[in-house]
């Protein structure tokens, strides 16, 4: 293990077992269809590449780069820094995220695709906090809830550190002092 990790929440394993049944799931769903899948860069690529593996529905991947920032009053703002290259009307949507947190962020690029004319829209997130949402959203599909924690691996960053870990886990205090 890394050692500026003091645990480990979700391993490999059981990311793999929970990213079957999710396949499972979506391949049920989305039979006969050709969704556009959105990762929501950067933090979902790991989790997304390993998603999309598994899915045997016909589908385009084109990712989609977003900052959220913080406003003066709790309402933060979604930007979009880097938009898709496809025409998602008429085409299911489906949207691959690291982690739900606030909600703002899937919320407002969910609006994005419906407004756009998107036949419909999913998200399927790696991990949902629920417990720091501030606005009224869910993913569709989600590997595990997460506790309010700050969290690192699979993508997850730190300063732009620790995506690489191939399991999800609580930082150590010290890093952050
Ligand atoms: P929100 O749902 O608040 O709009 O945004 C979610 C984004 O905040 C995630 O995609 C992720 O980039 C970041 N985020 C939320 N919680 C965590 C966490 O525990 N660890 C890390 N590294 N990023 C997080
Ligand atoms: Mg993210
Ligand atoms: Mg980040």
């Amino acid at each position: 293990m890394n050692n500026d990790i003091e645990k480990v929440l979700y391993s490999q394993d059981q990311l793999n077992k929970r990213m079957d049944e999710m396949a499972d799931e979506l391949n049920d769903k989305y039979e006969g269809q050709e969704p556009i899948v959105i990762p929501v860069l950067n933090g979902a690529m790991i989790f997304a590449s390993d998603m999309i593996k598994r899915l045997n529905f016909k589908l385009n991947i084109d990712p989609i780069k977003a900052s959220s920032y913080d406003g003066a009053n709790s309402t933060g703002h979604v930007k979009i820094v880097q938009d898709i290259k496809s025409d998602v009307k008429g085409r299911p949507v489906i949207f691959m995220e690291d982690i739900v947190d606030t909600g703002r962020t899937l919320k407002a690029l969910s609006e994005v695709m419906k407004d756009r004319g998107a036949q419909s829209v999913e998200v399927v997130a790696m991990l949902d906090k629920p417990d720091t949402r501030v606005v009224d959203f869910h993913a569709d599909y989600y590997g595990f809830t997460a506790p309010d924690e700050f969290l690192v691996g699979y993508g997850l960053d730190y300063d732009g550190f620790y995506r690489n870990l191939p399991y999800v886990g609580v930082l150590k205090h010290e890093v952050y002092a």
